[in-house]
């Protein structure tokens, strides 16, 4: 299975600095599968056309793929409509366009936002925008030293101004898995709504915002196997309803006049201009792809291997791991006695080993664990225990150079 995995992605063949290449950086973006390049290829060559507004037979054919390609996305973590599926250039746009849309509509000077001290920076700088051009205030659920949030704190920043929640459902440095139903709950107790983070879950583990009872839920194409500059800002209807657009131009209109403009129905008010439509296509083909294997089937092998990592990480001395919640993802980041943790990159890098350094754009939460940066390896379902037994062989090497 694994083999027959790997020989879909055609860049797992390469070599680098004549060596094999070895692809941990999973989190910060994944490998493509050929399935999915040659969709955009075909569609590029065969069908291109923009979308929407042609009577033409290319434009038909592309809007029925970029349409379809909403539906996909819908099905994929279980929305109510296709109304609710709003495209958007990755994660952080979907959170921007939150921020501004909803900052505009329920927020003012004094209210509150909810997010956590494990938050990307994409999670945290459009709150502070927000919070310069409106006066609101940002409160942190802390952690616990495992990486995991304090959910008895998290219940007591609630007060009668607090506005949104704003959470990661998997941390892209601990990997931790949060307990987004428990905090969604919460939240609702309080009347309160919730956006959650899904850049590094929608890879790893099956979502579906229905049953989380999720108003906001945003991810990236490209770590999920698809192209780069799309992603997915979901929202209930009735949120997404009563807040406005985000960006003004063609699409997002009804009708447009000197004296006023009316806007297009969900989800369209959202996407204003010509949308990446290549883009869409490359997505829903990816979704089917991972469908097709399985999310369930993903889940289980990247935990076990994750395990099988830890283990073995753990035999080499002096390697500290942060991050040990009981409940977690494929991320593991680390250090090694005092080796720079960008000197190990580097020279793991120089063995054909690629993961990530540097503090992983969540500087608060390095702050927090006291820390500049780590090492992460990242895994994905393509990875293999051969590769990781490099990684470990790899590290072991650099540690004796020190
Ligand atoms: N949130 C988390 C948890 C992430 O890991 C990332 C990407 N590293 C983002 C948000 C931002 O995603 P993108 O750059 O695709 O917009």
């Amino acid at each position: 299975m694994i083999d027959k995995i790997r020989a879909d992605f055609p860049i797992l063949q390469r070599e680098v600095y004549g060596k094999p290449l070895i692809y941990l950086d999973n989190s910060a973006t994944t490998q493509k599968p050929r399935v999915v390049v040659d969709a955009i290829v075909d569609e590029y060559y065969s069908v291109n056309a923009n979308v929407h507004r042609g009577v033409h037979f290319l434009s038909q054919q592309a809007t029925n793929l970029h349409e379809g390609a909403r539906k996909t996305v819908q099905k994929f973590i279980n929305a109510a409509s296709t109304n609710e599926i709003v495209f958007t250039r990755g994660t952080t746009e979907s959170i921007n366009l939150l921020a501004f849309s909803f900052g505009e509509e329920f927020m003012k000077e004094g209210d509150e936002i909810i997010i956590s001290t494990m938050e990307h920076h994409s999670n945290i700088v459009p709150w502070q925008l927000l919070a310069a051009r409106k006066g609101i205030a940002i409160k942190v659920i802390p952690i616990n030293d495992k990486g995991e949030l304090l959910i008895d704190e998290y219940r007591k920043l609630f007060s009668e101004r607090t506005k949104l929640v704003s959470v990661a459902h998997v941390s892209n440095v601990l990997g931790t898995i949060n307990p987004v139903k428990e905090i969604i709950d919460i939240a609702h107790t309080n009347d309160v709504p919730v956006l959650i983070d899904g850049a590094q879950s929608v890879p790893h583990i099956p979502v579906d915002v229905q049953a989380l009872d999720a108003d906001f839920y945003a991810f990236s194409s490209h770590k999920i196997y698809g192209p780069t500059g799309i992603g997915v800002l979901y929202g209930k209807e009735k949120w997404l309803d009563a807040i406005p657009p985000y960006q003004g131009g063609g699409e997002m209109i009804q009708h447009v006049s000197f004296e006023r403009t009316t806007f297009n129905e969900l989800p369209f008010k959202f996407e204003a201009g010509t949308p990446d439509y290549i883009g869409t296509t490359g997505l829903a083909i990816a979704l089917d792809y991972v469908s097709a294997i399985g999310l369930e089937n993903i889940a289980a092998y990247e935990h076990e291997l994750t395990r099988y990592a830890t283990q073995r990480l753990k035999e080499i001395e002096g390697l500290r791991i942060y991050g040990e919640a009981d409940n977690k993802s494929s991320v593991i980041s680390f250090l090694v006695g005092d080796i720079h943790h960008f000197d190990l990159g580097t020279l793991l890098d120089r063995l054909g080993i690629a993961v990530r350094t540097g503090h992983h754009c969540a500087q608060p939460l390095m702050q927090r664990l006291g820390i500049e940066g780590t090492v992460r390896a990242s895994l994905a379902m393509y990875n293999t225990k051969e590769e990781v037994d490099a990684l470990v062989e790899g590290i072991k090497r650099v540690a004796k150079m020190f």
